[in-house]
């Protein structure tokens, strides 16, 4: 390590930054920020720099270069693009022993500033020592992208506690159970949730419990169309800390291997049009594991709400008492638009986008046919293949036109992905024809025409050859 790490309390201490250009002006607000006692040094200021000068936030050393500027200084920043002016920034600092950066030049700097991950209090510095700037900024996005931006507020509760967590657990074991625990229980659920009173109150409350045991929960989270990189970012977090994982069919195995490795996992896919485990089943299995204080994902395909009885799901455990979340998923028919180029709304086209769903794959129910088969909308047919005669059939009967364009796709988002078009009055054949098979999506309307020319992933669309 030839840097070494260190975090300095700057609040009203002297810091001069060289320099008045737009790099100066970003130093200056990090520095503002951290509550340094700021003067800059500079012949012009950026007008940004001129109303901090003017609103006395910082003060303004007119004028070339002078040492002795660095008079009483902790710390000095050079932003300026001349480098003969940064040399001699730095020998002035060394001169006068004063922690020098020189913007971009490692060189000639005796500290480093570290690329950060601010989560305040929580704040994360990342140093390659100078050796290669883009690579810490390359893990400073990654970091960016999956710590949750409800750990600073989170941090600054338990910074409130710190005393009564430590009096109560003073093993230091118990102590790294509790906090594990509270980072992925309901405490950290409220503040997610900008509820900071409840959440400090559900501390309190698991710290009176016996065993500092917090209530388990359910998450329902979609998970998409299958297409890892579909995922948000909540639902990765969701299955990176969940004890158990109830999953669907239609949930692919890449998907499952983005979760926490040792987590129970739970097969309660529907197979065919039966169900394999009855949703009592699945129902009961939540209430059970999260009886048990364990932290339940039920993972979904798509979008939970969407054709995927995540609706009767949190039903269940509203009525009893386990507390639940419900994290949305790229649901089928926009990852079908998406990957076939078929916008579901076009303001020449198609006003208004129906999601429709065969029940036991061939029975539509009691829909309102006319009302599906008139022009200028998307319908979005979720269903088993084996409906689609029957749905061809009341369409035309209802006055559909037979040359509306569709879009049959089958494993959307997937390496494996089919794309199949046409129009209403082929599609029975078309589908037979390329033996189209589950999990496929059927997108109907004025829109699908553009799937022929749009078409941008995997393989060509097939038509009738
Ligand atoms: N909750 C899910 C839908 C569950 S119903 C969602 O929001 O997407 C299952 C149906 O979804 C399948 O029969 C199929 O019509 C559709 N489906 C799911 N994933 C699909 C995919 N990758 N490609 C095409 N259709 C898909």
């Amino acid at each position: 390590m030839n840097l070494f790490p260190l975090f300095v309390d700057l609040r009203s201490r002297p810091v001069l930054l060289v320099g008045g250009g737009t790099v100066a002006e970003r130093k200056a607000r990090l520095l503002l920020e951290a509550g340094a006692h700021l003067s800059v040094g500079a012949p012009t200021l950026t007008p940004t720099l001129e109303g901090w000068r003017d609103a006395g936030r910082i003060v303004h050393l007119p004028g070339d270069f002078q040492a002795h500027w660095l008079q009483g200084q902790r710390l000095v920043i050079a932003a300026t693009d001349d480098i003969a002016v940064n040399q001699e920034v730095a020998a002035a600092a060394e001169t006068h022993n004063v922690f020098v950066n020189v913007v971009d030049d490692a060189e000639l700097s005796s500290f480093q500033v570290p690329a950060i991950v601010d989560r305040s209090p929580l704040v994360i510095a990342i140093s390659s020592g100078g050796a290669a700037p883009m690579l810490a900024r390359k893990v400073r996005e990654r970091l960016e992208a999956t710590l949750e931006h409800s750990l600073g507020p989170l941090a600054r509760l338990l910074e409130g506690f710190r005393g009564r967590i430590r009096a109560r657990f003073p093993d230091l074991a118990q102590r790294r159970r509790f906090y594990d625990e509270l980072w992925r229980g309901e405490v950290a659920r409220l503040v997610e949730q900008a509820q900071p009173e409840d959440a400090s109150q559900a501390l309190s409350a698991a710290l009176e419990q016996p065993d500092g045991a917090t209530a388990g929960s359910v998450t329902l989270v979609g998970a998409g169309p299958g297409n890892p990189e579909l995922l948000t970012l909540a639902a990765l977090r969701a299955l990176s800390t969940a004890d158990v994982i109830l999953f669907d069919r239609l949930v692919q195995a890449d998907i499952l291997a983005m979760a926490r490795r040792d987590a129970v996992f739970i097969d309660v896919g529907k197979e065919g049009g039966g169900t394999h485990v009855p949703q009592e089943r699945t129902h009961e299995l939540l209430l059970e594991y999260a009886r048990t204080g364990a932290h339940v994902v039920r993972l979904k395909g798509g979008d939970p709400f969407v054709f995927g009885r995540g609706g009767e799901e949190i039903e269940f455990l509203h009525a009893h008492g386990v507390p639940y979340r419900v994290i949305p998923g790229i649901t089928a028919a926009l990852a079908c638009a998406a990957y076939t180029g078929v916008p579901l709304t076009h303001r020449n086209h198609a006003q208004s986008l129906r999601l429709l769903t065969a029940h036991c794959n061939t029975d539509f129910g009691d829909e309102d046919w006319a009302a599906l088969a008139v022009g200028r909308q998307t319908l979005a047919v979720y269903m088993g293949v084996r409906a689609l005669p029957v749905l061809r059939e009341k369409l035309l009967t209802h006055g559909a036109q037979p040359d509306t364009p569709f879009v049959l796709v089958e494993n959307a988002s997937l390496p494996q992905q089919r794309t199949v078009c046409g129009t209403l009055a082929e599609l029975v054949e078309l589908a037979t024809q390329h033996a189209v098979q589950s999990p496929a999506l059927l997108i109907l309307g004025p829109t699908a025409q553009y799937a022929q020319q749009l078409h941008w992933y995997g393989a060509p669309p097939l038509t009738n050859a």
